[in-house]
């Protein structure tokens, strides 16, 4: 059901959260916490796309909406008809924000939000695409949900419904976001960041150890590391402690090497069906990140 009483999903990226229909899926991710892009749809088309940017100057909201409406008419072309507007709709209320909310209404009715955010200084063009018989509320709804900056050092991560936390300064390098299988990798002063869900659980550990399974998955990426395996239980559910590092090196160039330790903690959640991993690599021993935020990944 594709209504605002229907079930609606919160979605978390580069650390903007709001939330759609949960129909609504993630379906393309580009670029960085500064500057971006997300679509997402809901199987039959595109639902809602949003662009993120750093402010580039003070010039007035409506300015960059007059600018960015006469680039989509010069887009469409010199035969196109005019495009059919509909300016500074008071639709909703923002506190902190210069913004306006304006309609492009064609075949499809894209409601849209401009907007520039006075604490952290983010760009935001939202815009979401409804049937012509779909009421404005649903934008309404998003755009209330819609929070463009990370709170208090921490940033929620959401996506297909898998949410997890993480510190600020951990940048996205890079993610494989496929139904059965997510993982995103991130890089933070202290070291490396590892969260991943994955499917059809009960199948893969019905044929296999969870200890074997995780030096299946895991083995030639820590190839480095020597590390011990302790199963556990870790919400309830059938866990898995990993504890490593590097070896000393003895003899040449010590410094290039400095020692790096492994923690990890994977889990089987039987009501979801699927594996949450938590790992990090970091040059401390006792990683911070793995102790506040490994047991923030939600399963069920
Ligand atoms: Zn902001
Ligand atoms: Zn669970």
């Amino acid at each position: 059901m594709n209504s605002v009483q229907g079930k609606w999903l919160l979605h978390g990226w580069q650390g903007i959260t709001f939330e759609t229909p949960a129909d609504w899926e993630l379906a393309a991710v580009q670029g960085d916490a500064k500057k971006g892009y997300l679509s997402l749809d809901d199987g039959r088309m595109m639902r809602l796309e949003l662009k993120w940017e750093p402010s580039k100057s003070s010039l007035a909201i409506a300015k960059t909406v007059d600018h960015h409406i006469a680039q989509l008419q010069r887009k469409a072309g010199k035969r196109a008809p005019p495009l059919k507007v509909r300016r500074n709709l008071k639709l909703v209320r923002l506190r902190g924000k210069d913004y306006e909310c304006f309609a492009i209404e064609n075949e499809v009715k894209a409601y849209n939000l401009l907007s520039r955010c006075e604490n952290c200084g983010r760009v935001l063009l939202l815009c979401v695409l409804l049937e012509p018989d779909k009421e404005e509320v649903i934008f309404q709804r998003i755009v209330s949900s819609l929070c463009d900056h990370p709170y208090g050092g921490k940033v929620k991560w959401g996506l297909y419904g898998f949410y997890f936390i993480l510190p600020e300064k951990a940048h996205l390098l890079e993610n494989t976001l496929k139904a059965g299988s997510i993982e995103l990798n991130f890089q933070e002063p202290e070291g490396e960041i590892s969260v991943a869900r994955i499917g059809l659980a009960e199948s893969t550990l019905r044929r296999q150890k969870f200890d074997s399974w995780f030096h299946e998955r895991y083995g030639k990426r820590l190839a480095a590391f020597r590390y011990s395996t302790e199963k556990t239980k870790f919400k309830g559910h059938l866990a898995l402690k990993v504890k490593g590092g590097t070896p000393r090196l003895r003899g040449l160039l010590p410094i290039l090497r400095r020692k790096e330790y492994l923690r990890a903690l994977a889990w089987f959640c039987e009501v979801t069906d699927r594996i949450y991993v938590f790992r990090t690599i970091s040059k401390a021993k006792d990683s911070q990140t793995f102790r506040r935020f490994s047991a923030a990944v939600e399963c069920h």
